[in-house]
């Protein structure tokens, strides 16, 4: 089985939930504990480098408390940074929706009469489609960033925000690289395979006359744009292109220069344990001859912004060190989240495009609040997590047995004698009738063994063992 069909098996079920997605990926032990294993290695890198920072927590409220400022004056920063960029010789469009977005794109590359272009990194764009959108329009989309390239090679989207192709060991790339790019077979040296690609590459930042970035942050003040990254891919793309396409959301707007240090000292910390990503490029004029287009796109953040329990949201600067943390992340695999920005914060942002295609993944946390301690701008993530399960129960986009059984739940625990009666009816159930919880249906026990059920309840231990020196008395009754 070649790579391309391996990989192609983790996306299969188009439509499925989040749990369906897990249990593919969860096949390949070897690759789920070794995908589990460089996710924490990655975790331990951002530790790292925070503690060697004596004031990395001031530095988090800090970075939390601009980007409040921001949320709470969004419109007017926008209207800043667009008359300063417009003044820097840039053009600005404004998207209302991803449709939109892609339908502007579009329209540049054909005023220009071209069929073929270079992008960078760009976790917008993923999120708007665009590069299945151009391919319909007959575009030639090359993705530059390293990852990115090997995942689009294998026609899969990213994994992970900031490794893409995370999923992927040095071999299967040998091979992919062997198939697509004609490489010798066998080699997975990851040395050559990135000189491979290099050359690759560069033939397609030599020719491609139009180059896509996105944009990590965006001064208002000063109205110029900063693109990180650690190939440089960004700047040869969009330095040696004749236009300059940059796709920006709209909260990754910071006000004043000043304010970049903060973001750029937590942002490579907390995505790889980098003292700083190794490119940080600024975007102002376009150089002579050169035509700079910025695209600012809303695509649902504007409802976000209004939700007060997940406006806080809109604060992430895309680092991914809650995606390392988490332990459903590392095993389950980006794929499993059915959404271009999976983990933790993707759980956040997905069900606000559409609660009903993503009201599974607010789920598919065990809420234990490590993304909360990493994250960088100090999102309350797991608490939004909790906050959207709510939601989504209320709008009616639970299972229908999820809302029975906590129904059910609900009014036993309510009821002391209930849930005494319930109890022994299950222990002896479980004792006596094992299939009944003990099968292929019940998805606990699918991955684990059945916990042995005690001889007694708490209750009845606790009545025969009350008389501890020291201990008040058991209360009388139940
Ligand atoms: S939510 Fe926080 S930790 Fe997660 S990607 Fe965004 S900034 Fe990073």
């Amino acid at each position: 089985m070649s790579n391309q069909t391996k990989h192609s098996t983790l996306l299969q079920g188009a439509g499925a939930d989040h749990a369906t997605l897990s249990e593919q990926f969860n096949k390949d032990e070897a690759r789920v504990n070794w995908h589990d294993e460089t996710l924490w290695w990655i975790r331990l890198k951002r530790d790292k480098a925070a503690h060697n920072i004596p004031e990395w927590e001031q530095l988090r409220e800090t970075a939390s408390q601009i980007k409040n400022n921001v949320l709470s004056n969004l419109s007017e920063y926008l209207v800043q940074f667009e008359e300063q960029a417009k003044r820097n010789g840039a053009i600005v469009h404004w998207a209302a929706d991803a449709k939109e977005h892609n339908k502007i794109v579009l329209s540049i590359i054909k005023q220009h009469n071209e069929t073929r272009l270079v992008k960078s990194k760009s976790m917008l764009t993923e999120e708007c489609h665009l590069n299945e959108y151009l391919k319909t329009n007959g575009i030639e989309v090359i993705d530059t960033d390293l990852g990115e390239r090997i995942v689009q090679l294998a026609d899969e989207p990213p994994s992970h925000i900031v490794l893409p192709c995370i999923h992927w060991k040095k071999e299967e790339i040998g091979e992919l690289f062997h198939q697509q790019l004609g490489t010798p077979e066998g080699n997975a040296d990851p040395q050559f395979l990135a000189h491979a690609a290099r050359l690759h590459l560069r033939e397609k930042f030599l020719t491609r006359k139009i180059a896509i970035t996105g944009v990590n942050f965006a001064i208002a003040e000063t109205g110029e744009f900063v693109v990180c990254t650690n190939e440089g891919n960004a700047d040869m793309g969009a330095h040696l292109a004749d236009v300059h396409i940059a796709c920006m959301a709209i909260e990754k707007i910071i006000p004043e220069r000043k304010h970049l240090g903060v973001f750029l000292r937590l942002l490579a910390r907390s995505a790889t344990g980098q003292p700083v990503t190794t490119y940080s490029s600024h975007f102002k004029n376009p150089r002579s001859h050169q035509e700079l287009h910025i695209v600012l796109v809303d695509n649902g953040r504007s409802t976000q912004l209004g939700r007060e329990d997940f406006r806080n949201s809109l604060k992430c600067i895309r680092c991914a060190a809650c995606f390392n943390t988490c332990p459903v992340y590392r095993r389950s695999g980006g794929h499993s989240y059915h959404t271009a920005i999976a983990g933790p914060i993707g759980s956040i942002l997905a069900p606000n495009l559409d609660m009903k295609q993503y009201a599974d993944l607010p789920f598919a946390s065990t809420l234990c609040g490590s993304c909360s301690n990493v994250c960088p701008v100090k999102i309350d993530i797991h608490q939004q997590l909790y906050k959207w399960r709510q939601v989504l129960v209320q709008q009616g986009y639970a299972p229908a047995s999820k809302k029975i059984a906590m129904k059910s739940m609900a009014v036993t625990l309510s009821s002391p004698s209930l849930y005494k009666t319930a109890g022994k009816a299950v222990r002896w159930l479980v004792k006596h009738l094992s299939f009944i919880t003990n099968n292929k249906l019940n998805p606990w026990y699918k991955q684990r063994e059945m916990p042995e059920v005690p001889k007694q309840s708490f209750n009845e231990w606790y009545k025969k063992n009350k008389k501890f020196p020291g201990q008040p008395p058991a209360p009388k009754g139940e």
